[in-house]
């Protein structure tokens, strides 16, 4: 097919889990292409995260979204994924003494957001994570509804139900240019241009720069680099099965294939870019986890860096511009972008094609105006 000229009701813009979830719900009932500008999708964020799903993570519309997503990702394996895209594995939150209150007041959180913190000692923490040095973990709580996602299978069920409802993919091809025309766009790209009813701007870090391309005021997303490791442990002890992670989030680690994987859990300002993990993050996690533990790490195998892309208030922001609604955001996915992904496409494809938000959205409390962009938007509360 030539490119230059494509057609379609609804181009969307980023071929990550945001733009190919919302794709795929679109597809249901209007043409839709999804544009990505690198050779393969899920290269940015999508392919960089820890996969953790965590019911309680995040400010209320966050969870009510991650609460949207749980069917999808309890029941999509019917047939669509050869492998489950959830399996159990719990979280442990664990204290030193600088952290007791930080664990009370996490426990309560969870609580008002539906969850629970199961506390344990010291010695039920080292029974669970037994490399804690027993002269640091003062107090530890579970949360056992934490979840391990395959985020791979979760974006190959994703592709092919946008592909099995018509939906196309480009990648490589940039998106370079939004004209606006009198009934929607033209999209120009690296590899042609195409005319599109409606946009979604699924851009991940990038999303005020498309705003830009647009000629519409940006909402004022920051992304923030984190730092993944993984690497040997050079003691006998034990990480155990839970993913570990300080309570006032200085640094998370969890057992994989053998090895250690690790992350300072940073949160570095940076402009959209390709990420790249820096020597004196993943030290600051080696550090940080070595006196914590008797793990002994000391070498990194492999590390990576990824952006969360953070809206001024945390939140996801899903609709149509205030000034122009042929123009989608689907932004501010953050450091939840995976867990909430079925909710959010389900959001995000009911306000770009003008429909009620469906049941499942009603039932776990979400109402539009929660979601739509405002350019306006408070200061953002202090994640747990
Ligand atoms: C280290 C780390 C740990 C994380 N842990 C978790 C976790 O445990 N659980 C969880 O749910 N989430 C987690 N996240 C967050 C999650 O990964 C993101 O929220 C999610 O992947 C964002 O998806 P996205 O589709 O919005 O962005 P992306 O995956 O970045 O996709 C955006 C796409 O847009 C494309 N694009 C940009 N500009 C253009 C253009 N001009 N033309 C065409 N294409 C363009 C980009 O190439 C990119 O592929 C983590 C993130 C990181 C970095």
């Amino acid at each position: 097919m030539n490119p230059l000229s494509e057609t379609v009701d609804v181009v969307v813009i980023g071929a990550g889990v945001a733009g190919l979830s919302a794709a795929a719900q679109i597809a249901r009932s209007a043409s839709v292409l999804v544009v990505e500008m690198e050779l393969s999708p899920s290269h940015h964020s999508t392919g960089r995260s820890a996969a953790i799903y965590l019911p309680t993570y995040g400010p209320p519309n966050v969870r009510r979204l991650t609460a949207a997503s749980a069917h999808f990702f309890h029941t999509a394996n019917d047939g669509r994924s050869p492998t489950p895209l959830v399996s159990p594995r719990g979280v442990l939150y664990v204290a030193d003494a600088a952290g007791e209150s930080s664990l009370q007041a996490l426990a309560a959180s969870m609580g008002e957001a539906g969850g629970q913190l199961e506390m344990v000692g010291a010695d039920e923490a080292r029974r669970r994570c037994p490399a804690l040095r027993p002269n640091w973990v003062i107090a530890g709580g579970l949360d056992h509804e934490a979840l391990d996602i395959d985020v791979a299978a979760t974006v190959a069920t994703y592709r092919l139900d946008l592909v099995a409802r018509g939906g196309k993919i480009r990648t490589d091809h940039r998106v370079t240019g939004l004209d606006r025309q009198r009934h929607g766009w033209t999209v120009t790209t690296t590899a042609g241009t195409i005319s599109a009813g409606v946009v979604v701007n699924a851009a991940g870090a990038w999303v005020d720069k498309i705003a830009d391309l647009a000629g519409l005021e940006r909402i004022g997303f920051m992304p923030k680099r984190r730092t993944m490791g993984i690497g040997p442990a050079h003691s006998d002890d034990d990480v155990g099965p839970h993913f570990v992670a300080h309570v006032d989030m200085d640094f998370y680690f969890g057992g994989e294939h053998g090895d250690v994987m690790f992350s300072p859990a940073d949160e570095t300002p940076s402009e959209p870019t390709d990420a790249r993990p820096e020597e004196i993050d993943l030290a600051l996690a080696i550090e940080r986890i070595n006196e914590a533990t008797t793990l002994g790490l000391r070498s990194v195998r492999q590390s990576w860096a990824g952006l969360r892309t953070f809206s001024p208030d945390g939140d996801l922001v899903i609709g149509p511009d205030p000034t122009d609604d042929a123009f989608i955001w689907c932004g501010g996915q953050g450091g939840y972008g995976i867990h909430t992904s079925a909710g959010a496409a389900m959001a995000t494809a009911a306000l770009t094609l003008g429909n009620p938000l469906p049941q499942e959205l009603l039932d776990v409390g979400l109402r539009a105006p929660d979601l739509v962009p405002r350019l306006a938007r408070s200061p953002r509360s202090p994640e747990i």
